[in-house]
């Protein structure tokens, strides 16, 4: 148990190896947003996160949405932002939960590491972040896509990443050395 006592933050923790401020922060986040949808843990696709970072928070994300990179229900937006979004398919019912700018959210200053990650951890969420319901339009499930054999290397890839050059049909870094 952690000093929260929240055995859920213990899966978070072991998922991501260590408890810091952006893995509490993403914690945080993707519990509001769950509660926010009245949404559980994904078992497969019917719920999608969208995160706006790809720093430690969105390990929490992972681990506590079910939402994972390969089960193809996270998508990235390269925006550096602390922004998480939780939908729904097939509706796009969704919520946005943004963190809060510091200084509007209360967070004392001049704290350490551990400290911050215990405020982060304890706040009510709603001084922690903006959440609004919102509906999106929902990104393509997962498809299951052809394999070909690449001309030069023999390997497997995605029929979609094959480069055709001539009669050669090429996967992406053969295509690339064969320039
Ligand atoms: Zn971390
Ligand atoms: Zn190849």
């Amino acid at each position: 148990m952690t000093a929260q006592g929240d055995p859920l933050l213990d899966e978070v923790v072991r998922f991501h190896g260590h408890l810091c401020p952006g893995l509490a922060i993403g914690f945080r986040a993707a519990k509001f947003a769950l509660e926010r949808l009245g949404a559980r843990r994904s078992g497969d696709e019917e719920l999608i996160a969208i995160v706006e970072n790809d720093s430690c928070s969105v390990d929490a994300v992972q681990c506590l949405c079910g939402c994972t990179f390969g089960k193809g229900n996270l998508f990235f937006k390269d925006y550096g932002k602390q922004v998480f979004t939780l939908a729904l398919r097939p509706s796009g019912q969704a919520v946005r939960v943004a963190l809060k700018r510091k200084d509007r959210r209360g967070e004392p200053p001049g704290a350490d590491r551990p400290a911050r990650t215990r405020w982060l951890l304890e706040a009510p969420a709603e001084a922690l972040f903006d959440a609004r319901e919102t509906t999106i339009s929902m990104p393509g499930e997962a498809a299951i896509r052809d394999s070909v054999v690449c001309s030069r290397c023999g390997e497997e890839a995605m029929a979609t990443r094959i480069k055709k050059k001539g009669a050669a049909r090429l996967c992406i870094p053969c295509a690339l050395e064969s320039k």
